[in-house]
């Protein structure tokens, strides 16, 4: 995995913070300089600084922040030659697969190589990620970029067709995962590669609707069981401060609307009896002030608090997220199944058989 060290040093690779929306990586490199719209930076600014560090520019136009690479970064970060995963579908097929430190995967194919970050982490250094791609010069910049990033005895990338050729393993993985235009050719393939003597578990990615029912009838052809497929939808929450009352300023509205509530009980009361015209105008009065004053009149009125009006009424203020209705957007299908024991699907044919036979 990436370096632990504190302090940056000459060949690091770096993840450059220049806004949020402007993420990018850089390998520290001597004598060169970093030259955008933040300023200008020589890279040697940056050796003996600390991962995390603001620096500021040569020329005094800006700063910028300088972190060490997680594969959360490195996803906002990459070179993208290819559409890749997003932390929200990552943390998702990760946790529905089963996946822990020690797990076997296999992953196709491996495209930009944005999940096979996040996968390595998790499964650490007692697991094992054997990720395909049949593009060449995909492979061999996910390699190189592997190797930098310290992952290689973890991660072992094959140039392979895997709809055509197989994973050219038997028996050996934990979970699958399958980012394909066309997973449902890979699936015989998929039931070879697994383990069989544990239930094992497989993950399709898909943006449209028609992969998924291709993908579901080829799992259930290969007898795959517990298939179910989740869509990820985003939504954005907007974060807002709101305004918090005091129990004391709630309680003294409520008492207004009483006091507004009997005035509009005895003007009823009035036009069909009167004679309780000077009560009436005494409490029209006191409701109309109190409307004025936001409850500070009867804050003022009531013998339990003695204190100015104001430290009564102070408003104190709560950040609140607020999730619109609307669902914005839509990044994929997944398709999730498992593949059981052999032992359980032998058991399982049996007594299928055995009922039928009546026994
Ligand atoms: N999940 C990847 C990531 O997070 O960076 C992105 C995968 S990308 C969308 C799909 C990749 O699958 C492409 O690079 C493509 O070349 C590769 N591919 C398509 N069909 C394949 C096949 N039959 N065997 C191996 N790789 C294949």
């Amino acid at each position: 995995m990436w370096n632990k060290r504190k302090g940056i040093e000459a060949g690091d690779t770096v993840i450059l913070w220049l806004t949020r929306d402007a993420v990018q990586p850089l390998v520290v490199t001597p004598g060169k300089e970093l030259n955008n719209r933040f300023g200008v930076y020589r890279h040697s600014d940056f050796i003996g600084k600390l991962y995390g560090s603001k620096i500021s520019s040569r020329n005094g136009r800006g700063f910028i922040h300088v972190l060490r690479p997680t594969p959360e970064l490195w996803t906002l970060a990459l070179p993208h030659r290819t559409q890749i995963l997003y932390v929200a579908d990552i943390a998702f097929i990760t946790a529905m697969l089963g996946l822990k430190p020690g797990s076997i995967v296999l992953e196709a194919g491996t495209g930009s190589g944005s999940f096979s970050h996040s996968l390595a982490r998790t499964i650490g250094p007692h697991g094992a990620l054997h990720t395909f791609e049949f593009h060449e010069s995909r492979v061999n910049r996910a390699r190189e970029e592997f190797q930098a990033h310290g992952l290689s005895d973890i991660i072992d990338i094959s140039h392979r067709n895997v709809c055509k050729d197989g994973f050219g393993l038997e028996n050996a993985a934990d979970a699958i995962f399958l980012d394909l235009p066309a997973p449902w050719d890979a699936i015989p393939h998929v039931r070879t590669a697994l383990k069989k003597d544990r239930a094992a578990r497989i993950c399709c990615f898909s943006p449209c609707m028609e992969q998924v029912l291709r993908t579901v009838a080829a799992l259930n052809e290969s007898t795959f069981s517990d298939v179910t497929m989740y869509e990820t939808l985003l939504r954005p929450s907007e974060v807002q401060p709101i305004s918090l009352q005091s129990v004391d300023t709630v309680a003294d509205k409520l008492k207004i609307g009483e006091v507004q509530k009997e005035a509009r009980r005895l003007r009823q009361i009035e036009a069909s009896v009167g004679g309780q015209k000077r009560k009436l105008e005494e409490l029209d009065s006191a409701a109309d002030s109190a409307d004025s004053n936001d409850g500070t009149t009867i804050q003022q009125q009531d013998p339990k608090h003695n204190g100015p009006a104001l430290s009564k009424t102070t408003i104190d203020t709560a950040i609140v997220s607020k999730a619109p209705q609307e669902v914005r957007g839509h990044t994929s299908y997944l398709t999730f199944a498992t593949l059981l024991p052999v032992a359980a699907v032998t058991l399982w044919i049996a007594e299928e058989k055995a009922s039928a036979d009546g026994l």
